[in-house]
């Protein structure tokens, strides 16, 4: 029986991808769309989904994963809209509503970390395991944890971004999170590492102290993750993660920081199989909604 066919839309707050897709092999549509404002952004990811409709055929599903903060509550009155962001004109949008009006197929809404984890477990980095967790390392943070094969929402959805971690003994940069100063999206996001050393993130080299900081910073937020719900593997993506000298980094910081502890079998030797990159490159949003669909219409 062919897979089904689910209509995916990744909103970021610059772009949204939308697509018509039922796996990595069969992607049988796909969109760019400029992020700008909501009434020109979403009748354009509807006329869109409508023509691909109409030359590939009917989804059997449509799900979203979002930009953030977000309601993904579906038992809540505001499930589906883009909450308090800082994005001008997104506040209080309703996003899902009125596509998922055009399309007349069961849906889905969840961030864009949990359908790019929720993908990456499926056919990427984390293929195959059930306990797995996924930092995106950006504009911001943004965080994600499976356990038992089961993305954690909890009352809303993670904000592991701006969980709080001990400053670098060599950093004295005050922080660049607009509510809490230096948590670990304050200190170690993209636009943290622009503040403190007064370039883009991508202009520094790679042996620039930047990244001894920001490797620190990481493996305190994998320890943290660790302590609380344990992954077999631990994926970090987005923009800053470019920066490939970071994974030995984060690995060997890691190492130190657990000291010994937790003595399982996958915190053995130098952590290559434990802190990854993710695997799915542009298409890890589209693919997580395609797998975040199956998932769905089979739960
Ligand atoms: P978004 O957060 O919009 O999804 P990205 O994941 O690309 O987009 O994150 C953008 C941030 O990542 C910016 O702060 C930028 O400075 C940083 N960044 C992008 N590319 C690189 C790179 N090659 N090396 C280091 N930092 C990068
Ligand atoms: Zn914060």
């Amino acid at each position: 029986m062919p897979s089904p066919l689910i209509a995916t839309i990744e909103a970021g707050g610059t772009k949204m991808v939308a697509a018509l897709a039922s796996g990595p092999d069969d992607i049988r549509a796909r969109e760019r769309i400029p992020t700008t404002i909501p009434e020109e952004t979403i009748p354009a990811l509807i006329s869109f989904l409508k023509s691909a409709i109409a030359n590939h055929g009917q989804p059997d599903a449509l799900v979203i994963g979002t930009f953030g903060p977000a309601d993904i509550t579906p038992t809540s009155p505001a499930y589906g809209h883009i909450t308090a962001t800082p994005k001008p004109t997104w506040e209080n949008t309703n996003l899902l509503g009125p596509i998922q009006e055009a399309l007349g197929v069961p849906s889905l809404f969840d961030t864009d970390v949990n359908a790019a984890l929720f993908g990456e477990a499926r056919w990427g980095a984390a293929a195959g395991l059930k306990n797995t967790g996924y930092f995106t390392i950006g504009t911001g943070i943004g965080g994600a944890v499976m356990i038992d094969g089961k993305l954690i929402h909890g009352m809303g959805h993670t904000e592991m971004g701006h969980m709080r971690i001990a400053r670098h003994p060599d950093d004295s940069f005050k922080g660049h999170c607009p509510f809490h100063q230096d948590c670990l999206e304050g200190l170690a996001a993209g636009p943290a590492i622009e503040a403190r050393w007064g370039k883009p993130a991508q202009e520094l080299p790679a042996d620039h102290p930047a990244w001894e900081i920001e490797a620190d910073a990481l493996a305190q937020a994998c320890l943290n993750l660790l302590t609380i719900a344990p992954p077999e593997r631990i994926i970090l993506g987005g923009g800053v993660m470019h920066q490939s000298q970071l994974f030995p980094m984060v690995r060997k910081r890691l190492k130190e920081l657990l000291n010994g502890y937790l003595a399982h079998p996958l915190l053995q030797g130098d952590l290559t199989n434990f802190i990854v990159p993710p695997s799915l490159g542009d298409n890890a949003g589209l693919l997580g909604c395609v797998a975040l669909g199956h998932h769905l219409l089979t739960s």
